[in-house]
């Protein structure tokens, strides 16, 4: 993990999947962020894990959409990170279980799966400093072949 922030420009696209718990079973929605301009990264595509410093409107965004993507301390990297965690039993599923592993959710191999993964761009004005680790490699095949999602989707008949 960097200690200083990443400069991340528009577009910044918020990932999900729903996976099982690995302790209770329960069905339960993961997250990431995935960031096409980083500054630094030369073009390419970063998928954020281990996010420990967020703008509040960003995530406001994503906590209003996913209410159990908290702010947990996680023994494996002894550190707090704003992590997955299972809305019934509450427990972590950490970072490097989500991304690090081929074929995890986060981790797709084929466009099949990244197919089962749903981006919706979050809306921000400027660009936005975000302290995370910044993973490459499969940032292109998620953008290429996830369902895209907009927000007039998302804000049409029911919402409010
Ligand atoms: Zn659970």
């Amino acid at each position: 993990m960097t200690d200083s922030p990443l400069k991340i420009r528009r577009p910044l696209y918020l990932a999900s999947t729903r996976t099982n718990c690995w302790r209770c079973g329960a069905g339960m929605p993961v997250v990431c962020l995935i960031a096409p301009q980083v500054e630094g990264a030369e073009g390419e595509v970063c998928v954020l894990s281990e996010v420990r410093k967020l703008p509040d409107d960003v995530l406001i965004f994503i906590q209003r959409r996913f209410p159990s993507f908290r702010l947990k301390y996680s023994k494996t990297v002894q550190a707090s990170y704003y992590a997955n965690t299972c809305p019934k039993c509450g427990v972590l599923s950490g970072d490097f279980y989500l991304h690090a592993e081929p074929g995890a959710p986060f981790f797709p191999e084929t466009e099949e799966d990244a197919k089962r993964l749903t981006l919706e761009e979050i809306p921000m004005s400027g660009s936005v400093g975000v302290e995370a680790s910044p993973g490459m490699g499969v940032g292109d095949l998620i953008l290429a072949h996830a369902t895209r999602r907009n927000a007039a989707q998302v804000t049409a008949p029911n919402h409010r």
